[in-house]
């Protein structure tokens, strides 16, 4: 079975990514997220390392023509807190250096800084995901470890911060923290529920529980098993985010909306191409 796969996510038409091979070096999350859009996944939030992970790798790394972008992670997270131990997406990063892939790394852990030496010898982009909700993402390290170590890879690699998701009356109006990451791009999106994730975010957050169903089950639509809210109400959110961007010089694009936006890319793999990296 192949570990580097085209990203598809949900066979989505709102999803504006272009293509790039997705890579999971773990199967499973320890951050326990309430809003997370993998748990359809079974036994989702046990980590656990995948059988014969770096000879398959090295079979799929052979095989790339050197210019496709991987991603990694997009369904789980490459630094649970077992990395620290494992090691296994530094190994990875180091076969990465050797086939000279280009690679986007999406986290929400300040473990990433372990890896600032390898990262800065490879073609990466480190995208962080910070969302100012710490209540609903339980296990992840907390939103101030992750600006500090947003600022300390900012010094050596371009880092994208993922304002993502929104969840419409909690986190809407949390601007500052990308004037206080000043990254070189930010991608965000408005939150999409599955029946589990509003029964988690509901037991986590009662006095949100009502609006989200009015929002979202009563007043929304569904795509792909995704309950969105409506599109109004979606754009009016995501201009907003980008006006602020644009204030401060920083692009922005939206994750899985299909609204127009002027940066070059959605997730930041414009970054990778040196013509469009900061000085660094
Ligand atoms: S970090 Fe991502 S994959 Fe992990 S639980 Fe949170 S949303 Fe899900």
């Amino acid at each position: 079975m192949r570990v580097l796969k085209p990203f598809d996510p949900w066979k989505s038409e709102l999803c504006t990514c272009g293509y790039k091979l997705s890579f999971n070096p773990y199967t499973g999350c320890a951050h326990c997220c309430d809003y997370c859009y993998a748990t359809y996944i079974p036994k989702f939030w046990e980590v656990r390392e995948k059988k014969d992970l770096f000879r398959k790798l090295e079979r799929d790394l052979d095989e790339l023509k050197g210019d496709e972008v991987i991603s990694m992670s997009n369904s789980s997270d490459p630094y649970p807190p077992i990395e620290k131990e494992k090691e296994i997406t530094r190994k990875c990063l180091k076969l990465f250096k050797e086939y000279g892939a280009k690679v986007l790394v999406i986290t929400k852990s300040d473990l990433v800084l372990r890896d600032l030496d390898l990262l800065s010898e490879i073609n990466a982009v480190v995208s962080m995901s910070i969302t100012g909700c710490d209540s609903l993402e339980k296990f992840a390290p907390s939103t101030d470890k992750r600006i500090i170590a947003f600022r300390k890879i900012s010094e050596v690699l371009p880092v994208v911060l993922r304002f993502d998701p929104i969840v419409p009356f909690l986190n809407e109006n949390r601007l500052k923290i990308i004037e206080v990451c000043q990254p070189s791009h930010v991608v965000t999106s408005t939150l999409k529920l599955r029946r589990d994730s509003f029964n988690r975010i509901a037991k986590t957050l009662p006095w949100l529980a009502e609006r989200l169903r009015r929002l979202y089950f009563k007043e929304g639509e569904k795509f792909g098993g995704y309950w969105y809210m409506r599109k109004d109400l979606r754009l009016g959110i995501l201009r907003k985010v980008e006006e602020f961007c644009e204030s401060l010089g920083i692009t922005c694009g939206f994750c899985r909306e299909s609204f127009e936006f002027k940066a070059k890319s959605c997730d930041g793999k414009h970054l990778l191409d040196e013509k469009d990296r900061k000085k660094f």
